[in-house]
């Protein structure tokens, strides 16, 4: 999963992104709502975590702007403001979830996941597709029910695949779930990654669409 996360507090952004690392999410950090159009707008994120009281533009204003362009990613919005006026608001300018700060990252990294879950239209956290099973909470595959070890970025790769359901991604759309803004990308860093899938889960679970990307394919149980 890779996250926006925009936040001026420096303190706040450097515990989340912290956090969020730890438990195996690419995070990219802005801290103005300008910075935070131009990579939403730029980069491939499954969810954005949003501040409302940012230097340059309320978090509120720059929600509404998103959602009339017809951005759907998911939202959280974090708020220091405990009124229920505001709540009601950001949940009308298109807000999915909200947490009060301070908050628990454990409870933040949960509501992540539920976002993206209700985002793929699932309401279990497991994602299976025929015989593999990922648990995207755990980190734990499973391939005929056997456990198979994945690396972080491996991680990453699976889960990306497997939300596109069947559907072909780009290059770099896979990319852009592999790697923050600030890790340098080694250039064959995709296809080492494949090559580590398909050399522990089956050499014909991703297919390459040559010119176009890659998809996964259905593992028959
Ligand atoms: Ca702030």
């Amino acid at each position: 999963m890779r996250v926006l996360l925009v936040e001026d507090d420096d303190l706040i952004a450097h515990g989340i992104q912290a956090g969020l690392r730890a438990r195996g999410l690419m995070v990219d950090g802005v801290k103005t709502a300008a910075q935070a159009a131009a990579m939403q707008s730029a980069v491939h994120y499954q969810v954005v975590i949003l501040d409302l009281g940012l230097p340059d533009e309320d978090g509120m204003s720059l929600l509404q702007r998103w959602r009339a362009d017809g951005m759907a990613l998911p939202v959280l919005v974090l708020t220091a403001r405990d009124a229920v006026e505001d709540r009601v608001a950001g949940l009308r300018a298109g807000a999915d979830d909200y947490l009060l700060k301070p908050f628990d990252l454990d409870e933040l990294v949960a509501r992540l996941h539920a976002l993206l879950r209700r985002a793929a239209g699932r309401s279990v956290a497991i994602i299976e597709q025929g015989a593999l099973r990922l648990d995207p909470e755990r980190g734990e595959v499973t391939l005929h029910g056997r456990p198979v070890v994945l690396s972080r970025r491996e991680l990453s790769l699976l889960a990306a695949l497997l939300h596109a359901r069947g559907r072909i991604l780009s290059s770099d759309q896979l990319k852009d779930s592999l790697y923050g803004l600030s890790e340098e990308i080694e250039s064959n860093a995709l296809n080492v990654h494949i090559h580590h899938l398909r050399r522990k889960l089956g050499a014909d679970l991703i297919e390459t669409v040559r010119g176009v990307g890659y998809r996964l394919n259905r593992v028959d149980t």
